[in-house]
């Protein structure tokens, strides 16, 4: 496709990043399923192992069918470049790696998905790092929690599990002021409904598993760059700013400019860390990102009207969804999320723990997992499943009480889905 200026989002999603293959004219982006790539002549593989070049190696690297998702997530997010990574948790990983080092650490909201919690509480440790976990509505909290060792602030722009959004832009100018990049993790709001760049986060990062491919079928993870940090402002990222000694003493920043960060994560972050994506992963996350916008749409329609249901349902105590004129947080859907608060919410159920038990055996057309984002309805007991590391305040603090369960609301037919709620809050309440 040419990159011509003026493609709508719903075009973009289509044909970003791919092309007929030059070979066979091949119309759908081939499962470019091979290890390695063969040099031209010993110059050519001697430029590639310099960064003079860009070109395919290996696929731990790079990956042709790879690079077509690649640019189309960075394409949507409007950003310079991604690299995509084996899951959510490694893109994670590969956004901190760049910035980081022993004894610097990063300030995340309290509001985040529990597996990332846990990464950041225990796991990122092993590494010499450290998390401080803030209430991102309390700004002077988050300047006061950034010190000399901060090297970046982490949010998710529709906190999983639902209900929450945090105010990017009011986050983005915290950073900013301090000099250290915002990630946004997209995952739940996917760059349909909320642009992090735009709004003024430096890093993006998803777990492709989720809405971006849509159908439940691969683990997947993806960092995208703004492109607009200016490593060199400070001697906070040397990985970016001072000369690498793996590459003959270069820097990135003054090499490869605003592609910088995108270089470095798959020149190293890739290169030595290994978390890669694999083309047949890629392929089907392809598949699912051409309906991204379509999906979207049915996921957040359905979402309301099914919260309505149940915020009028006297089983049920509350229902946390930004969507819902009642949510604290749905002032915030026109500055940061404008086509949406997005398929992903709680409910507290009046039996608690016990009820919501059964609740989650009861349903019929919804499933049981630890899974969102999927075509299908899904329904968690966040309490004992994925937040179950968690403290009880830790659980209360990320949206996972115990009386709380967590649905991600399909593109099925929104009055089958109200109906087997209807049965399945019947049985856990009788
Ligand atoms: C699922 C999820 C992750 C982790 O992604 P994986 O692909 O499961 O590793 C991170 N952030 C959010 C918001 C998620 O929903």
């Amino acid at each position: 496709m040419s990159d011509g200026p003026g493609y709508g989002f719903d075009t973009l999603q289509v044909h970003a990043g791919a092309r007929p293959d030059p070979t066979t004219g091949a119309r759908q982006t081939p499962i470019y399923q091979s290890t390695a790539f063969v040099f031209r002549d010993a110059d050519h593989a001697a430029a590639l192992f310099n960064l003079q070049e860009v070109g395919f190696i290996y696929s731990r690297l790079t990956n042709p069918t790879v690079a077509v998702l690649q640019e189309r997530i960075a394409t949507l997010e409007g950003g310079v470049g991604a690299v995509c990574c084996s899951s959510g948790h490694a893109a994670q990983i590969m956004a901190l790696f760049p910035l980081m080092g022993p004894g610097r650490n990063v300030v995340a909201s309290s509001r985040l998905y529990g597996g990332t919690i846990t990464q950041f509480s225990q796991t990122i440790k092993r590494f010499g790092w450290s998390a401080k976990f803030v209430d991102f509505d309390d700004l002077d909290a988050v300047k006061a929690a950034i010190d000399d060792d901060t090297r970046a602030v982490f949010c998710e722009s529709i906190a999983n599990p639902g209900g929450y959004i945090t105010d990017i832009p009011a986050v983005a100018a915290v950073a900013d002021a301090a000099g250290v990049p915002l990630i946004a993790d997209n995952t739940s709001a996917t760059p349909y409904l909320c642009r992090p760049i735009e709004l003024g986060a430096t890093l993006v990062v998803h777990s492709t598993t989720k809405y971006l491919t849509g159908n439940g079928t691969v683990t997947g993870g993806a960092v995208v760059d703004s492109g607009r940090f200016d490593w060199r402002a400070s001697d906070k990222f040397p990985s970016l700013s001072a000369p690498e000694p793996a590459y003959h003493g270069m820097t990135f920043a003054e090499t490869f400019g605003p592609l910088a960060f995108t270089f470095h994560s798959i020149a190293v972050g890739l290169r030595d860390l290994g978390m890669t994506m694999n083309p047949q992963g890629a392929h089907y996350t392809l598949m699912g990102i051409e309906t991204l916008s379509l999906r979207m749409q049915r996921h957040v329609e359905n979402a309301v009207k099914v919260a309505s249901w149940l915020e009028n349902d006297p089983r049920v105590d509350f229902v946390t969804y930004a969507g819902l004129p009642s949510s604290p947080y749905h002032d915030r859907i026109a500055s940061v999320c404008p086509k949406g608060a997005g398929g992903l919410f709680t409910f507290a159920l009046k039996g608690g723990y016990e009820a919501c038990v059964r609740f989650v055996d009861a349903v019929e057309l919804f499933s049981h997992v630890a899974n969102l984002g999927d075509a299908r309805s899904l329904v968690i007991h966040s309490a004992s499943t994925t937040h179950r590391q968690l403290t009880p305040e830790q659980q209360k603090a990320a949206g996972a009480a115990p009386n709380v369960v967590r649905v991600s609301i399909g593109i099925e037919d929104a009055d089958d889905l109200i109906a087997d709620l209807d049965q399945a809050l019947a049985k856990a309440t009788a």
